[in-house]
């Protein structure tokens, strides 16, 4: 079986057939498949590049489960894995200067074209992380937690940088991890002490609520956020010669006090989703065990549960972390 999103608003499972594999292609059994603010955006009909029906889901735990003719003998059945779900074409500008996090034409699973929120997935082999001595749960959220670290290479953070987090939900946890994993300070911004508060636990060396922030002096600013008042916070809080990078998804248009960009020559820089190199950064200190993982796991739940789960996570959003949809292989 599958979830699908079949328009805003409507969840539902559906049945699902044994996908085949074919040629270059792993057949993985998912094991756990985290729930992203993005899988929410398409269910509120907020998500303006999905196409309907769409099943959702990119944060994958898996196992491999068969793989086709010409997949390298690595590859072998029973192996955890995770996914890297991004595509790129090789030919658009972004491609070309190797930047395939950015392609033009990218689809990732669960956003244009179909996801994992099912018993089984079909890859090619070049999509497959092996991440040997991570459990199951970590796996699903390593894709999240590098979209974070990406930032943190957009921002050349370094062990002598500061760095200013804005909001902790799950990619700015991601933030965190990678700042702290590269040895650099971070102070982290958000308007639920609750987050400031755990965010102190795994080794942030300051926390203000959003309204609070003041006499902050940071190298480099992440906004992990997307609304216009964090927008606009990230250029206020920079410093002068400081360097400041979006991630924050941000749908409606903001103004700016573009005099501070020259005043303060600030080097401004988006991310946006991970290279393979991130991926394995996060891999990486996940497995020396840097940082628990428990507090991000918000809910695990069946498939059954999903339509349920989402109502109450639209109430409460910023309780959540990361809901993970335990699939076991689950055929119905
Ligand atoms: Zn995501
Ligand atoms: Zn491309």
């Amino acid at each position: 079986m599958a979830l699908t999103i079949s328009s805003p608003g409507t969840i539902s499972l559906i049945p699902d057939e044994y996908v085949s594999v074919g040629a270059g292609e792993v057949l993985l059994q998912l094991n756990y498949v985290g729930f992203c603010g993005s899988d929410l955006s398409t269910f509120l009909g907020k998500n303006p590049l999905v196409k309907y029906p769409v099943i959702p889901g990119h944060e994958i735990s898996a196992v491999i489960h068969a793989v086709g003719a010409d997949v390298p003998s690595h590859l072998l059945p029973g192996t955890p894995c995770t996914v890297h779900p991004y595509t790129s074409c090789g030919k658009c500008t972004a491609c070309q200067k190797g930047k395939t996090n950015a392609c033009q034409f990218n689809q990732t699973l669960g956003v244009q074209r179909d996801g994992a929120m099912r018993g089984f997935i079909a890859v090619p082999w070049q999509k497959v992380i092996l991440a040997p001595g991570l459990n199951a749960q970590e796996l699903a959220m390593v894709e999240p937690l590098s979209v974070g670290y990406h930032a943190v290479s957009r921002g050349q953070v370094s062990e002598k940088d500061t760095v200013l987090i804005i909001g902790l939900g799950m990619i700015g946890v991601g933030v965190l991890f990678g700042v702290l994993s590269r040895g650099a300070k971070a102070i982290v911004v958000d308007q639920d002490q609750r987050k400031l508060d755990q965010a102190l636990q795994w080794g942030a060396s300051e926390a203000y609520l959003s309204a609070n922030v003041k006499d902050v002096s940071p190298d480099v600013i992440i906004e992990a956020v997307g609304s216009p008042v964090t927008y606009r916070n990230a250029i206020d809080w920079a410093p002068f010669g400081g360097r400041v990078v979006y991630i924050g998804y941000a749908l409606p248009e903001v103004a700016f006090e573009t005099r501070w960009f020259v005043q303060k020559e600030l080097d401004i820089k988006g991310s946006r989703n991970a290279l393979a190199e991130d991926f394995e950064a996060v891999v990486n200190y996940l497995r020396a065990g840097s940082f628990d993982l428990q507090p991000l796991i918000s809910k695990i739940i069946q498939p059954e549960d999903a339509a349920q789960t989402i109502q109450e996570w639209i109430k409460s959003p910023g309780d959540i972390y990361r809901i993970l949809v335990q699939w076991n292989g689950r055929l119905s």
